[in-house]
This record gives C-alpha cells, sequence and structure tokens, in this order.
C-alpha cells in the first residue's frame, strides 16, 4: 500500500539548505523535486501554518488566523493557541471546532487509513495538526509528554526511553522514534514535526552556532531516516515530503505598541503583539477600524497595514483580504512592525543574512522571529521524492502549504483533496503535465503622505500565492 511522509523543520529558510550545512536534505533534494518558489501563509506563524498544513486551506477557511486570537466571544481576552489545554477550553466555550475545514487526519479516517502525527512543537502546535486525534483513535505522539499525547501516542510513548529536555536533542529523539517504530510498517500518512531550526533560531540567532548545531542534528537525524527508507521495501511505496512552515527574520530592534496607544485611535483596542500583530475592537465600527488604521500609517515603527475589508479604506492601508486572511476571527486591523531585506550579521555568510525586523515581545535583539510579510519569513522549504516523485528537479512553479493536503490524497488514490484550498503539485509527478497555467505576478500597492507599502503576490490559475510585503 502507497504511503506518506511529511517531515517539518520547523522554520527553515531555503537559504539555509545548503551542502555545508544540511548534506542529507541536499541529497533529499536530488532524488526528487525541490520547489524553488515554495510559499509560507500570512501570519507566517506557526500554529496558523500548522492548520495549512493539516486542512490544505488558507487562514480565512480553516479559521486559526493568528498564534495569539481574540476570544471569539470576549475580544477584550487574547488567546494563546500555543497551549493544547487553552485550545480544548476553545472548543468547548464556543462549542465549535478549532479548525473549520476538515483535516487530512479526519478525511484519513473516513477513508478507513491510519494517520499519526509525532511533534517536537508546542503541545498547542500538535493539537492543531489533528484535533480529533483521541476521537478517531489515532497516534499522536508529542515530545512533551503522555499528557499532550492521544491514547494511541501516550502507548507508543510509553515503550520508548524518555523524551530529552532539550529542544534540539527532542527533535532528533522524535525523527528516530518515528524511523524506528514507524517506517517498518507506516500508516498511510505520517506527520512528523521537528521544532528545530525554529527554537535555536529565535533565543540563539540566525546562523549562530547554536543554530546550526540544532540544524546539524537534525538534519543528521533525518539522513538517518533516509538510509532506511532508501535501503528497505519502503522505497518503493513511501513518498516523503520535506517542508518548513515559515521562514525567520532577524530581531534588530525592540519596539512596545502597547505605550503608544493611550490617547490614540487604538486606546481600549485588544493588542495581540508579535513581529506580526493585530488590534481586536471591542466596539468594531468601521470609523473606529479605519481610525486605528490610519493612525498606524503615521507611524514610523509600524511596517504593513490592513483593515477589515468593507470599511472606507483609509490612504495607505490595504484591506485584509489581500492576505488571504479575512476571517471572523481575524482582528479587524493587521499590521506588521517595521521590517525590511536589509542584511543582518549571520554566522552562516560573511554577507550577512536578509530579513530585518522590530519586534514587541519576548524575544532579543539578534534572535529571530517570523510572523510578518518578508520574503525571509514567507518564502519556505518543500521538497518531493519517492516512486511517484520526479528526479532531480527544480520547479519554479509557485507552491505552497495549503497544497501539501491535496497533495497526499492524490497519492494516495484518496477523495477531498479538491474540495482545498491548495492544489495537487502534479508538476513533481510521473508523467508531468502537458502544461500549467502560467504564475501571474501581482502587486497590491497603497500610500499617504509619508507611507508607502506593498504586497507581491503570484496567482497560479485559482490559486494564490504571498510572496512578500514590505512597508517601503
Ligand atoms: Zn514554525
Amino acid at each position: 500500500m502507497n504511503s506518506f511522509l511529511l517531515v517539518v523543520f520547523d522554520g527553515l529558510r531555503p537559504d539555509m539548505v545548503r551542502p555545508d550545512t544540511t548534506p542529507n536534505l541536499m541529497r533529499f533534494a536530488r532524488l526528487g523535486t525541490r520547489f524553488a518558489r515554495a510559499r509560507s501563509v500570512f501570519p507566517s506563524e506557526t500554529r496558523v501554518c500548522s492548520a495549512s498544513i493539516a486542512t490544505g486551506c488558507l487562514p480565512r477557511r480553516h479559521g486559526l488566523v493568528a498564534n495569539r486570537i481574540a476570544h471569539p466571544r470576549d475580544p477584550r481576552r487574547s488567546v494563546d493557541t500555543g497551549q493544547m489545554e487553552v485550545l480544548m477550553a476553545l472548543e468547548q466555550e464556543t462549542g465549535a471546532p478549532l479548525l473549520e475545514a476538515p483535516t487530512l487526519a479526519r478525511l484519513l479516517a473516513d477513508a478507513g487509513r491510519e494517520f499519526c502525527l509525532f511533534s517536537s512543537g508546542t503541545t498547542g502546535q500538535t493539537f492543531v495538526l489533528n484535533p480529533e486525534a483521541a476521537a478517531l483513535g489515532q497516534i499522536t505522539l508529542s515530545a512533551h509528554g503522555a499528557a499532550f499525547c492521544s491514547p494511541a501516542g501516550a502507548r507508543l510513548l510509553a515503550r520508548l526511553d524518555p523524551p530529552p529536555a532539550q529542544a534540539a536533542a527532542r527533535a532528533v529523539w522524535l525523527a528516530d522514534a518515528w524511523r524506528t517504530h514507524m517506517l517498518p510498517a507506516p500508516p498511510a500518512a505520517s506527520i512528523l514535526w521537528l521544532c528545530e531550526p525554529d527554537f535555536s533560531g529565535h533565543y540563539d540567532g540566525l546562523g549562530s552556532p547554536g543554530q546550526l548545531a540544532a540544524l546539524r542534528d537534525a538534519d543528521a537525524a533525518f539522513g538517518r531516516l533516509i538510509d532506511a527508507w532508501q535501503a528497505g521495501p519502503q522505497r518503493d511505496t513511501l513518498t516523503i515530503a520535506v517542508a518548513s512552515d515559515h521562514g525567520h527574520a532577524t530581531i534588530t530592534g525592540l519596539h512596545a505598541v502597547a505605550p503608544d496607544m493611550a490617547g490614540s485611535p487604538a486606546a481600549g483596542a485588544t493588542l495581540m503583539a508579535g513581529s506580526s500583530c493585530g488590534f481586536a475592537v471591542p466596539d468594531p465600527t468601521p470609523e473606529r477600524i479605519a481610525a486605528i488604521a490610519a493612525w498606524l500609517t503615521r507611524q514610523d515603527w509600524a511596517g504593513s497595514v490592513f483593515a477589515a475589508d468593507g470599511i472606507d479604506m483609509p490612504d495607505g492601508v490595504l484591506p485584509r483580504s489581500v492576505l488571504l486572511a479575512d476571517h471572523a476571527r481575524a482582528a479587524p486591523v493587521l499590521f506588521t512592525l517595521r521590517a525590511s531585506d536589509a542584511l543582518a550579521p549571520s554566522g552562516l555568510t560573511g554577507d550577512g543574512l536578509a530579513g530585518v525586523t522590530l519586534y514587541d515581545g519576548g524575544l532579543k535583539p539578534g534572535g529571530g522571529t517570523h510572523g510578518g510579510l518578508l520574503a525571509a519569513e514567507m518564502h519556505t522549504v518543500l521538497m518531493l521524492a519517492g516512486a511517484p516523485i520526479r528526479a532531480g528537479v527544480a520547479s519554479e512553479v509557485p507552491a505552497g502549504l495549503c497544497d501539501i493536503a491535496p497533495t497526499v490524497l492524490a497519492l494516495l488514490g484518496l477523495p477531498g483533496g479538491a474540495a482545498m484550498d491548495g492544489r495537487v503539485l502534479e508538476e513533481a509527478m510521473h508523467p508531468p503535465p502537458a502544461s500549467l497555467p502560467s504564475p501571474a505576478p501581482e502587486t497590491w500597492e497603497a500610500a499617504a503622505p509619508g507611507y508607502r507599502q506593498r504586497v507581491g503576490r503570484t496567482r497560479l490559475g485559482r490559486h494564490l500565492y504571498i510572496d512578500s510585503g514590505q512597508r517601503d
């Protein structure tokens, strides 16, 4: 029986996939197809990305619209989606599922096929990838312990050596556990989510010795998995994808937004801060939303600014729908902090790594962050290899996180993919299609006195990919 494994290297920038940093990812790329124009979704935050991978849908459809969202019943409260128990409580309180589109795990269960998830990400991130694991009897194995596993995952965990405490070691432990326990008889689909190089990128910095060591160890564990796959019978039946959920930019300055809100049109709004931010507004009248958005375009620390569709859009502000993140749960005003493609010092290259941003939160300057619209954050890693996949191909066709689930379903011969926002990555398969729609770039611009912003997207048939956005 055919099967599929998705391995996610959380936060891996495509320009960090190199012979000296990730020799095994380079080897894997030669075995299959590498997508040179792979994209994240907005905001480029892990739980949002996880939901798009799980459902094959954009944030506007799956509804997990930010790492921190306003409570649907009370916009004065914000909800941290990084904790499983918080998400379960939210489902209970609202009486509605966290995700508004069916997951890959659910579709496989409906088809009578097996699904498993191994993750060393946060407990909230793990829950987002398969909120129904317990009810469906599927394995969710969290490296954070049995309390965050499904019952089937906890039974498996009990048979393993205990997970290490340190993030990089946990990622290695997890990859080795999947190889040892699942590869010999893999479920129809598996997701193996490694929390590196994201964790070390946040705290040690991009290309720092700590991050390069974590990446090297994760790559080596992946190499052991590839070796075992290539040497055994699964070589002919298991297709493997490697992806990152988003990239990273370097924090070059801190800016606390909250003190600026006093006496401004944003006074009394609920701030959801990061490198990508939102204002939830208790009385979201069009006038109030417009006033807050217009105020943001006058702040030197603000980057891109977006407001809910349907209002009289102030100069300089773009509609939220441009980001494909317009949803009832999304904040009516979304913005990034000032960011650019300038180079930041990095141990990886003499020239530095492109992508610098202001940041509001608990991380330090020199650390990595993501959530915004820089190319450094939106450009991702995506590769496929296996018997049905063309080898040695570098595809220039745009691709993204939403394309993974429909591609898995197509390779397994199962229905459900056509209803998703993503598309089947058929250009990677034997035989490739005779023709594909031509990628059509499009630019959204808006300007006010002293302020100008742009968002670049690419359209491929009915599918849209966000390439990057920036304030000049
Ligand atoms: Zn992530």
